[in-house]
This record gives structure tokens, C-alpha cells and sequence, in this order.
């Protein structure tokens, strides 16, 4: 198991030996990107469940953060809640190093007729890698992600903010230090952790991989993270905007396309993307608004949406720049060229943020659409006539509703989608009508959950 990740039964029942587990989570991300799922006893694992599967209530797919499930049109007391039936994907097979004898593997979610569940991420996140593959297109994705270091009261465990630096928040470093190696054990390949710009906000950065792979992993670090600061006698939140006066929590999306083994976006030339990345990044701009409410999903989100935060306001795209919404890495003959899309708030759903990315990367293809003008300088302060993004839960579902990018993520899964944003417009509306303030009642409704 050399890359961390089993790849086989056989391989993942070799690991559950060497590590001695006695348990394994199989592991189902629901709407919200949390892991739900049964812990199976290691043997009875590899004896028969990898193969037979095993049952959960559809109402997973249709919850909200606290678990509350808002009317919907296609999981309701009329359908009766049925059971999705979980088939592992023996092919993901982790070792949780964190808490020794305890391994997971994913599992993909199919309905009542045997066919992918249209409303589970993984589902959705597995038709948009086909659409691209089906072009010779094999996307290659990192996400980035940033997270608030908090004391069990939900309090920042730092006052002041020292960006990336070495000298300061050494008392942190034993825990950060546990969680880096909890993901490398995990399979999650760990580049770097810093510092960020926020009062104990910390962001660790994790290698490529394919489409699937980087979700999972993603769904994976953001619960090892949690857990490992929870052993350490603190909590980790992903809220995007736990704090109103503080940066806000992003998760950017790294893409690239593979194409006969190698990176279609290497053939750049001093800065200037080759005609592929054009396209990909011109169907990334033209879908940006519709996909805000993927990035931004409930009240909190999209209040990290703001002038001078380092996330993006406007629908613009540029090199080496960190007020642009598309940060294009395009070096001259580069493996490691990318687009960085960077409008998601660490609480997006990797699965589906993603697909949605690849809907409209290979919508850009198709279409051969342009991405205009490079945009150079300050976007916050001069981004002339650059569309806006939604600054709100109820622009973005206006953004997405109807649109065609919910077409091409599917007709069911967006109805669904938008009905459960829709409840959380209704909540803020009685809770926090502030379109900038962050109070009690999100900090107590998402810090612990995102
Ligand atoms: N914290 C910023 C955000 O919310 C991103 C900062 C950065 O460029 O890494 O998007
Ligand atoms: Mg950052």
C-alpha cells in the first residue's frame, strides 16, 4: 500500500492485518460534505460487507447542517425515507492513524432501481468526471483549505495574527503536527502547513490527485482535522466567516486536465495560457455566479464574499494575483500548470463544488469559450465592468436556479439542492437578517458542523 490509499480487497484486508484494525467505517458524504456511514467489525468487513454493501436512510442526502430535514420534493414522508444501499469502493481503503485499529473505505450510494443515488455527491461528482474523460480529458485536482484553531468554548486560541510565521504559535505546533501526520497515514499526500491571516487560522495544503481521489480526501482531512484538534483539547471549525472582522475560511480548487499521460495546460508560454486552459477557464467565468451557491452554500458563506478579504467579488481572471476569482498558473512548458479557483468557503462540499467546476471547464471546451481580458491589479478596487458575484444565500440560488449549469449537474439533484438552501434563507431571515454581521445564533449553528 504504497500510496496510502488500498487500491484492491486484497490490498485493504493485507492493511487491515498489518494495522491490526478492528473496525472499518464505511464512509457515505452526504449533501453537506460530512461522513456518514456504519462502523463494521474489521473481519466481518472483509469477509462479506466489502462485497454485499450495506443500508442507510435516503434522508441523508436531503438534511441540513444540523440535521434537520427541510420539505423536499423527492425524499419525504411520502416516499417513506427509503434505504440507498451503500456499495463500497473498495479502491479507497484508508488507515486511520489517529485513532489506531480503525480503517475506512468510501462507498458510492445507489437508489431502490440499483442506479446511482441523483442526489448523492459522490453520484453527481462521478457523471461530470465521465463528461470529461469522454473528451480524452482526465482532470486533475488539489483543493486548499483553511480552518480557525478555536478552544472548546468557540473561542479563537489566538488573539493576534503572525501569517506563516515559524517563531510564532509554537504551542499549536504539536497538534498541527499530529494532524499532518494523521493525514499523510491516511493516504492524504501533506505539502505544507502555515499559519494564515487570522487569529489562529491555519491552512495545510495536500497534493493532487484525481477528481474522486480529491474529494475524498478532502470530506477525509476536514474530519481528521477536527478530531485530531479534539484530542488535543481544542476544535476546528471550517465556518467560512466564523468571525465578521477576520478573514474568512476558503477552500480553493486547483484543476487540470491530463491528456495522454501528460498536462494538457504545460504548453503555456510565459504567462500566457495555451488555448485548452482559455477554454477551460472562459467556462469556469461563464458559470461563476451559478456556481456561488456550491461554494456558498448556506447564510454564513457568502459574507466572505467582500472587498479586500482575499476572496474574490467580481467574475475576473489573472496570473500571480490574489484579487482575481481564476488565479492562472501557466508557466512556460510547466507540469504543475493549473487554474486556482478560489470563490468556495472551506464548508463547500469538495464532491460538489468540483462537479461543478468540471461542468463548466468542459463547457468551456465544448464551447471554445473565452475568458476576455487578462485582469491585472487591484480587482476589488478597479474591476470595471467584471459581472459581481452573489453576495448573499438568495442572490446565489438566483444565480443557480434554472441556470444551465444546474442542468448539467442534474435536474434532481439541483431541485433538491436549492430547496435545502432555500430553508436556510427562511432561518436566517428569523435569525440574522444582518447581511454582514456573523451572531451567536450561525456561530452556534455552524462552527461545529462545517
Ligand atoms: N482567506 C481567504 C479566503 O477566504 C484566502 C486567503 C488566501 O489567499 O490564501 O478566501
Ligand atoms: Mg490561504
Amino acid at each position: 500500500m504504497t500510496s496510502g490509499i488500498s487500491k484492491s480487497i486484497d490490498e485493504f484486508t493485507s492493511a487491515v492485518a498489518e494495522h491490526e484494525l478492528h473496525t472499518v467505517e464505511l464512509a457515505v458524504p452526504d449533501t453537506q460534505g460530512h461522513l456518514r456511514g456504519k462502523r463494521i467489525p474489521a473481519k466481518r468487513f472483509v469477509d462479506g460487507v466489502h462485497a454485499s454493501g450495506a443500508n442507510i436512510a435516503d434522508a441523508m442526502f436531503v438534511f441540513d447542517m444540523q440535521n434537520d430535514l427541510p420539505d423536499n420534493e423527492f425524499v419525504n414522508m411520502d416516499t417513506g425515507y427509503l434505504d440507498a444501499h451503500l456499495v463500497p469502493d473498495n479502491s479507497t481503503g484508508r488507515v486511520l492513524t489517529h485513532r489506531p485499529g480503525y480503517g475506512l473505505v468510501f462507498a458510492d450510494a445507489v437508489n431502490e432501481h440499483g442506479q446511482p443515488h441523483p442526489l448523492a455527491p459522490r453520484s453527481v461528482l462521478a457523471a461530470q468526471i465521465e463528461r470529461c474523460q469522454a473528451a480524452g480529458l482526465d482532470p486533475v485536482v488539489a483543493t486548499e483549505l483553511e480552518f480557525y484553531l478555536c478552544t472548546p468554548e468557540w473561542e479563537p486560541v489566538q488573539q493576534h495574527i503572525q501569517y506563516s510565521s515559524l517563531t510564532d504559535g509554537l504551542a499549536l505546533e504539536t497538534c498541527l503536527h499530529a494532524m499532518r501526520e494523521a493525514l499523510l497515514g491516511a493516504g492524504i499526500e501533506v505539502e505544507g502547513s502555515n499559519a494564515e491571516y487570522g487569529p489562529g487560522q491555519i491552512e495545510i495544503n495536500a497534493g493532487p490527485a484525481d477528481a474522486m481521489t480529491a474529494a475524498d480526501n478532502t470530506v477525509l482531512f476536514k474530519s481528521i482535522v477536527k478530531q485530531v484538534a479534539v484530542q488535543h483539547g481544542m476544535r476546528a471549525t471550517f465556518m467560512p466567516k466564523p468571525f465578521a472582522d477576520q478573514s474568512g475560511s476558503g477552500m480553493h480548487v486547483h484543476t487540470s486536465l491530463q491528456a495522454d499521460g501528460s498536462n494538457a495546460f504545460a504548453s503555456c508560454d510565459h504567462g500566457a495560457p495555451n488555448e485548452l486552459m482559455r477554454h477551460w477557464m472562459g467556462g469556469l467565468l461563464e458559470h461563476a455566479q451559478s456556481m456561488t451557491l456550491l461554494g456558498a452554500p448556506t447564510s454564513n458563506g457568502p459574507k466572505r464574499i467582500r472587498p479586500y478579504t482575499f476572496a474574490p467579488t467580481h467574475v475576473t481572471w489573472g496570473l500571480d494575483n490574489r484579487t482575481v476569482l481564476a488565479r492562472c498558473i501557466a508557466e512556460s512548458g510547466s507540469a504543475a500548470n493549473r487554474v486556482e479557483f478560489r470563490s468556495a468557503g472551506a464548508d463547500a462540499n469538495p464532491y460538489l463544488i468540483i462537479a461543478a467546476i468540471l461542468a463548466a471547464g468542459i463547457d468551456g471546451i465544448e464551447n471554445q469559450r473565452d475568458p476576455g481580458m487578462l485582469c491585472e491589479g487591484d480587482m476589488y478596487g478597479n474591476p470595471g465592468d467584471h459581472a459581481a458575484l452573489p453576495t448573499s444565500l438568495a442572490d446565489a440560488i438566483a444565480a443557480f436556479s434554472g441556470s444551465p449549469l444546474a442542468a448539467k449537474l442534474g435536474d434532481v439533484f439541483s431541485r433538491s439542492y436549492v430547496s435545502i438552501a432555500q430553508a436556510e434563507v427562511a432561518l436566517a431571515a428569523e435569525n440574522n437578517p444582518e447581511v454582514d454581521d456573523v451572531n451567536d445564533w450561525e456561530r452556534q449553528r455552524f462552527m461545529e458542523h462545517c
